[in-house]
């Protein structure tokens, strides 16, 4: 069999940072930029869901307090717009024995529902709100690796077993899973029937007008470049205006860091953003369905350092996400460049996995910035200053996770304290990364030890998946 062609085909060079879901969708008329002066009772930095939801909730909870939004590029420039689209419910580190450990099992099962409930936020809206964003309520499979005798996978299910989750879980033997997916590389699987796969900027801009017909004013290509607190209000400026509030939420994720003003109330070391990319094949012909034979149509996670996400798209593709090529960014740099690496493996490892796709080209590659805490746990609260509200540390599980904060923050910022304001979440005493002239170093010696196991996975499979450094 010919090797598939490694050199990547024009697309990649046209569209670089552009996600699948930018690319395929739909013209769009940015909101205007923020101009003049303008007073709310409470502005959201960050159109990201995290933002959008807090803007939403704002006004959904309390039609009297007036909202801006302010967005530095488009509604779903960041991670929002660029992710794999599925819904799955995920928290903390990869080791679930040491965070049982680090926890223990009543927080973690307040952890894990506060997930669930991000996606039964987004469910919930979808229907209230008749929002078309190709939602499929599959499930996912978490996939355990043949190579890494599934051990994983034993352990999440023991772990989950412990924290109320199994309910939600159904085991799927390796001959069960030989069936359904034609696959030389998996292994035992867990089907998981809670969330699915939608089309996340869909889901995003139509939020975005929801919120807007309740009232909030929503500016985008406002970058916030300066942020005073003063005893009255917060003054925030941008290019071309000024807005003053009384409180004030920052809903920038994996860009926190970087916000003007807030330095000295730690929100330079309470995340660190890490680049992930991705690549979106062209649609799959039917013939191709049916060799692999995919059931539900559903997302497949790895269970397993070797970090591999594969979600089908309603048109028809195969969404692939792969962790051995995150970048950590050095300094203040966030530029969307696609790993050549990645770009270059991707569509070779694909085929190891699925190898009757063979002959399906990459239609796109894109990266996007997720954001890591020191514990991997999410950050959700009120900084020292009381009156700014903050959510960042969302990785693969952003979607829910930014919904369900966007919930959490529009009740703290109400002061209606029960039930979020008491939750573990919430109260817990937040770990900071050291200083950020070490933060990069050691979150970057902490990738290449993982990409180093990756490495050696890869050696074990059957055939060997082959990893540059
Ligand atoms: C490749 C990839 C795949 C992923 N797959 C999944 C998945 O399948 N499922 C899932 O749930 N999650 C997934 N994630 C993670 C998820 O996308 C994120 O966790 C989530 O989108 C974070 O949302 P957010 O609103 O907090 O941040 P973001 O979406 O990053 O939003 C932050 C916003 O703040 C804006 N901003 C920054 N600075 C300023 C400023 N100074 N002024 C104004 N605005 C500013 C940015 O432009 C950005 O739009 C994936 C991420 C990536 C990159």
């Amino acid at each position: 069999m010919e090797p598939p062609n490694p050199t990547p085909p024009r697309t990649h060079l046209l569209h670089r940072s552009r996600s699948h879901w930018f690319h395929s969708a739909e013209p769009y008329a940015p909101s205007a930029p923020l101009e003049g002066v303008l007073e709310v009772d409470v502005c959201v930095v960050g159109g990201g869901v995290t933002g959008v939801s807090t803007a939403y909730h704002l006004k959904e909870m309390d039609p009297h307090v007036s909202v801006a939004l302010l967005e530095s590029e488009v509604v779903g420039f960041g991670a929002s717009g660029r992710n794999a689209g599925q819904l799955i419910v995920a928290f903390g580190e990869s080791d679930f024995k040491a965070q049982m450990r680090r926890h223990g099992a009543a927080k973690l099962r307040e952890a894990y529902t506060y997930i669930h409930e991000g996606i039964s936020t987004i469910e919930a809206l979808i229907d209230e709100h008749d929002i078309d964003c190709d939602y499929e309520q599959t499930g996912y499979f978490e996939m355990g690796l043949r190579a890494d005798d599934s051990t994983t996978l034993d352990e999440y299910l023991a772990f989950c077993r412990e924290i109320g989750q199994e309910s939600f879980l159904e085991q799927i033997s390796e001959a069960q899973v030989a069936r359904s997916f034609q696959s030389p590389h998996f292994g035992r699987a867990v089907f998981d029937r809670r969330g699915g796969q939608f089309n996340p900027l869909k889901y995003l801009r139509a939020l975005k007008l929801v919120a807007q017909r309740l009232g909030v004013q929503v500016h985008e290509n406002s970058p916030v470049v300066c942020i005073e607190r003063e005893p009255s209000c917060i003054r925030l400026q941008t290019g071309s205006g000024t807005l003053r509030c009384q409180k004030l939420v920052v809903a920038t994720n994996a860009y926190s860091h970087l916000l003007p003003g807030l330095e000295d109330l730690g929100m330079v070391r309470s995340q660190s953003p890490v680049f992930v990319y991705a690549n979106v094949t062209e649609p799959l012909s039917e013939p191709h369905w049916r060799a692999l034979n995919w059931p539900r149509r559903a997302g497949v996670n790895l269970m397993s350092k070797l970090f591999y996400s594969f979600a089908p798209t309603r048109d028809g593709r195969l969404l692939y996400v792969g962790g051995y090529y995150a970048r950590v960014p050095q300094g203040n740099d966030m530029s969307l460049d696609i790993s050549s690496n990645f770009l270059r493996e991707g569509p070779r490892h694909l085929t190891s996995f699925f190898p009757a796709l063979s002959d399906l080209r990459t239609a796109q590659s894109w990266g996007g910035p997720i954001s890591t805490t020191r514990d991997f746990v999410p950050h959700v609260g009120l900084l020292a200053d009381g009156r700014i509200g903050y959510a960042n540390g969302c990785w693969g599980h952003g979607m829910p996770l930014g919904t369900r904060n966007g919930r959490t923050l529009a009740r703290l910022m109400l002061d209606r304290q029960a039930p979020d304001a008491e939750s573990w979440l919430v109260t817990r005493n937040k770990i900071d990364w050291p200083s950020r002239m070490i933060v990069s170093p050691l979150v970057r010696s902490l990738s290449a030890a993982v990409r180093r196991d990756i490495r050696k996975i890869g050696r074990k499979m059957q055939p060997r998946l082959i990893f540059e450094k």
